[in-house]
């Protein structure tokens, strides 16, 4: 049975749980020392105007249309599958055509727009210039797009929250971008979901009826590119992925056909869709999700000096895999180039009560050796946790989103290369050796203005692994924590001291692959990646190319590592 924070009490011991103060009926607020708040995140959302840079140790990191049936229709009389080949490339009228055939809008270079409308979150995309950003209101104008990028022999790009760390969601033809099909409908256990929806306005939409879908923690990621690759999220190690929790999706394929896909209807695209990655198969207009009720959760946020740095490894990886479901952490080191002494931290989150959560991180002390020098643990809302997981502890939903994306935003886009590992096997002394180093060395980098790097392992386990490797395409069902690398900079920074901060992340990356897997999260693309098939997709890619050449034998989606 759980246990209340005064059943943990034992004032006096070092790291006893102190007092509650407790505000009847809201958070209570536990605070074991200096509180040491901050976010721990899968992936950092460094645009975040809560987070700081690694070194500072802030370690934060409507619906489209139902189709009932299999195939619910194409876009009129333009299905793409019957559309005649155009023999150049669209005019100015052509264009214009295809703005009136749209709900939504188009823009195109020149016009009022184009420069929001063709970023990514990452400026360092912003040299790519699509010909054309439709800005699709239901499934039937993504199949109009469809059928005139087929007409002109373009290249196209689904888009979402545009966190592709490629840029692979961009084109130099026709961006097809979802996010006017946003919203959440919750409905008894499930929820629809429009496939624009932004992550901050999901669990918003989710919560407001006490209802919760794991999912990744920066707030601008969007649903559709997250769940297609997996999603992984504070509350995975609970209710599994993203892509688990999915029931049903509607998909405009590249025949233009808007389709439903579920355990009975086209169900080899419905594996697919979950963890086959974005971009591969058609454009996602909706999804709906198996709902989990939501209540109090726990946060915790604990840092050890760097001198504990090997022991806390050691204990984190014995402990966060293996523990309850309930208990999902991460473990987050970092440093900066010309920095001081790098940081460790581990946070998480618990969902339970405060003294069974402060009852598992004592295994977690005890198996260090030396109790965190900075505790934090709180326990609060569902939408609060996520906002702070997000980077966004003290700003609004509203504030949580770019300035383009809502007039109240207070998030910033940034920069990032990212590379990621998965491991089946605890890390040896040795390999914690080769790890510390790696992080240490990029104190020796000359790197960018607010240079910053590190690398987050996120625990696995759990009802993750409890699904079968090929009963979706996430293959990925062993893994004890998977890793991501990852270096920031300053946004406008010289190229000379980043394309140094990217060498040393391949190189950490690289003096790792003794002790990794080989596997690496699809949604964490890579361009590096050489084997990158095997890497993210293992025994299932075999499977995915059939479903291929299925849905897309002429290969209308297409980019550097599509299936
Ligand atoms: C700062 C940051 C934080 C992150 N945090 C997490 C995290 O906590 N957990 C996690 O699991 N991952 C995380 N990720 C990785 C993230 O899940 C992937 O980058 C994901 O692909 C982003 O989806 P998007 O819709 O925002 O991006 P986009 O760039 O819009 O899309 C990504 C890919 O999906 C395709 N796509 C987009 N929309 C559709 C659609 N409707 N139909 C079909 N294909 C589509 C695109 O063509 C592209 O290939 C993070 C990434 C970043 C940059």
């Amino acid at each position: 049975m759980a246990e209340t924070a005064s059943d943990s009490a034992e004032p006096g011991r070092p790291n006893a749980l102190p007092s509650a103060v407790a505000s009847p009926g809201r958070r209570t607020f536990l605070r074991f020392a200096a509180a040491a708040g901050g976010a721990s995140l899968l992936s950092s959302c460094s645009g975040s105007p809560g987070s700081s840079a690694a070194g500072g140790t802030t370690a934060a990191r409507t619906a489209a249309g139902t189709a009932a049936g299999g195939t619910a229709g194409s876009a009129g009389s333009a299905a793409a599958g019957r559309t005649a080949t155009a023999s150049g490339p669209p005019s100015s009228a052509d264009w214009a055509a295809l703005a009136k055939d749209l709900s939504g809008s188009l823009v195109r270079p020149g016009e009022a727009g184009y420069t929001t409308a063709r970023e990514l979150f990452d400026p360092r995309f912003d040299s790519l210039h699509p010909a054309g950003v439709a800005y699709c209101r239901n499934p039937h104008d993504v199949a109009t797009c469809l059928a005139f990028v087929r007409r002109y022999r373009l290249p196209v790009a689904a888009r979402c929250g545009g966190h592709s760390y490629a840029g692979w969601s961009s084109t130099s033809g026709l961006i097809v971008d979802v996010t006017k099909m946003s919203g959440v409908s919750v409905s008894g256990g499930t929820a629809t979901v429009g496939a624009g929806t932004r992550l901050i306005d999901f669990y918003n939409g989710l919560t407001a009826h006490g209802r919760a879908v794991p999912g990744g923690s920066c707030p601008t990621v969007g649903i559709a590119g997250l769940t297609l690759g997996g999603g992984v999220g504070v509350v995975s190690r609970a209710y599994g992925l993203t892509s688990d929790n999915v029931q049903s999706l509607q998909i405009v394929t590249a025949d233009g056909q808007i389709r439903t896909c579920n355990a009975s209807t086209n169900s080899d695209l419905f594996w697919a869709c979950r963890g086959g990655g974005g971009g591969n198969f058609g454009v996602v207009t909706s999804f709906t999700f198996t709902t989990h009720p939501t209540g109090e959760i726990i946060l915790f946020f604990l840092s050890w000096p760097w001198s504990q740095a090997a022991r806390v490894i050691s204990a984190w990886q014995s402990w966060a895999p293996h523990a309850p479901d309930e208990l999902w952490s991460n473990l987050h080191l970092a440093a900066a180039p010309g920095g001081s002494v790098p940081s460790i931290q581990v946070g998480g989150t618990y969902i339970g009560s405060v003294g069974a959560a402060y009852a598992q991180l004592q295994r977690l002390y005890a198996a260090v050796g030396s109790d965190p020098s900075s505790p934090f643990l709180e326990s609060t809302t569902w939408l609060h946790a996520m906002l702070v997981e997000a980077g966004c502890a003290s700003l609004s939903v509203d504030q949580c989103h770019l300035p383009t994306q809502n007039p109240s935003g207070q998030f910033a886009r940034s920069s990032e290369y990212a590379k990621s590992d998965f491991f089946t096997k605890p890390l040896s002394s040795h390999g914690i050796g080769v790890l510390l180093s790696g992080v240490e060395s990029l104190q020796q980098v000359s790197g960018a203005p607010g240079g910053a790097g590190g690398i987050a392992f996120d625990a696995m386990g759990g009802a993750v692994n409890r699904v079968a490797p090929g009963a979706t395409a996430y293959v990925h069902r062993d893994a004890l924590f998977q890793a991501q690398y990852t270096t920031t900079w300053a946004v406008g920074s010289g190229a000379a001291g980043v394309a140094r901060q990217h060498a040393w992340q391949r190189s950490f990356w690289q003096s790792m692959r003794p002790y990794a897997s080989g596997q690496a999260y699809q949604n964490y693309v890579d361009p590096d990646l050489a084997n990158w098939q095997q890497a993210y997709y293992g025994a299932n890619y075999a499977r995915l190319t059939q479903v291929k050449a299925a849905y897309d034998p002429d290969r209308v989606f297409t980019f550097p590592q599509a299936v």
